[in-house]
């Protein structure tokens, strides 16, 4: 059950429930917070057990996106958006327009994107009854697929490890174990073998397998268990979150972790457990955050360069993040926690409360189409 007590919890700014029978529309938006800019994060459709169900998983991503945003200095706050659904059988193109309608209300407050289970032709459907959308086709301004932009950012997070830990930034010659050879785990590897690392890698999707070879054949597959304990440097989890965990902790060799999951910790605890190892964790939620900025500036016109350059700052906030690990003797994660939050508190103490609301007109005259 959804009460003042659980927003006031986190911090959740504003929780808003839109539903339509006429196409089975049932979703939640949360906006976590608005400091920094409009709230953006992308919908999920899910078939959850239940209505709790749901709104928890709103409250959490919703948040998470907050500390995405901050962390990667981008002007934009923390929302998300769920639709309760089978998207095997309930979508349509009604339940989608009905929905921008719906967010076309929020005057910009909060702006969807695409997520678990939502694609580029759902988000077009959005696109049809609100412009406060992001992920939308290239023909209309968007920006495509995120993963090469997720991918170099994971990158640059890894080099900064390899910086902190070698002395050096280069991933010349160290070994890669990478689990998960999806969207983004292929645009790592393509990453890595090209500036000289040695990749050793695992999936469960055979097509991915086949897919991950041809873009590295010198890769060596393990299997899906191995992958915890192949002798390397750097550990790329590339898959599902909660995969540092009390079975796997103790079996990695790595010195380094950097990867594109979300929650790689499955606990905070296992964060201090890798400082006590030394292990160096890069901080997950800011090296994936490449593609959240990529999609960021569609409004102001997407290009390619602008969202490489964006994407390259993840160096340099990586080792930020190192810096304040060790002055403060803390964990790599709450060093994380500690930049977002301040960053947050320093902008709210010069503009008040309430900056958020619509994305500044003048910043964004209207979104540049291609
Ligand atoms: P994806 O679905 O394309 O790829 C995930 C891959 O992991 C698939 O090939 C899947 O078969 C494999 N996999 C699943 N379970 C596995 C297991 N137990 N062992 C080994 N492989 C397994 O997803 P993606 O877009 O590449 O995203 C990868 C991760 O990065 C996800 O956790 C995602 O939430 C996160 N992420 C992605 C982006 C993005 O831009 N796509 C942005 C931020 C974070």
């Amino acid at each position: 059950m959804l009460s003042f007590e659980r927003l006031y919890a986190d911090g959740h700014e504003e929780v808003v429930f839109f539903s339509d029978p006429s196409c089975n529309l049932k979703a939640i938006v949360a906006i976590h917070n608005t400091v920094l800019g409009p709230a953006l994060g992308g919908t999920r459709m899910w078939t959850y057990k239940n209505e709790d169900e749901a709104i928890e998983d709103v409250l959490r991503l919703s948040k998470g996106m907050t500390y995405k945003a901050a962390v990667s200095g981008l002007n934009l706050g923390g929302g998300k958006a769920v639709i309760i659904g089978d998207p095997t059988k309930d979508k349509s193109e009604a339940l989608f327009r009905s929905y921008g309608r719906f967010l076309e209300s929020l005057n910009g407050r909060y702006i969807t994107a695409e997520d678990v289970n939502i694609g580029v032709e759902d988000i077009e459907h959005v696109f049809t009854e609100t412009p406060n959308v992001v992920g939308v086709a290239k023909i209309h301004g968007g920006s495509g697929d995120p993963s090469p932009y997720t991918a170099l950012g994971v990158f640059r997070g890894m080099e900064a490890s390899c910086l902190k830990v070698f002395g050096n930034r280069s991933v010349e010659g160290k070994s890669v174990a990478l689990q998960g050879a999806g969207a983004v785990g292929r645009n790592l590897g393509r990453l890595l073998k090209d500036h000289g690392a040695k990749v050793y890698f695992t999936d469960i999707n055979e097509g991915n397998i086949a897919k991950f070879k041809e873009i590295d054949p010198d890769a060596t597959l393990v299997s899906v268990d191995e992958i915890y304990d192949v002798d390397c440097d750097i550990y790329a989890p590339c898959a599902l979150g909660a995969s540092v965990n009390d079975d796997t902790i103790d079996r990695l060799k790595c010195k380094i972790i950097s990867g594109a999951a979300n929650n790689q910790l499955a606990e905070d605890r296992h964060g201090v457990i890798l400082r006590e190892k030394g292990i160096l964790y890069a901080p997950d939620y800011l090296i994936n955050a490449g593609g959240l900025m990529n999609v960021s500036i569609e409004f102001e016109g997407w290009s390619d360069s602008k969202a490489t350059r964006m994407v390259d700052t993840i160096y340099d906030t990586t080792l930020k993040i190192f810096k304040i690990s060790d002055d403060q003797d803390i964990p790599v994660h709450k060093a994380t926690d500690i930049l977002a939050e301040s960053r947050i508190e320093s902008i709210k103490k010069i503009k008040g409360k309430h900056l958020g609301g619509a994305l500044n007109s003048h910043r964004f005259p209207g979104r540049k189409t291609q």
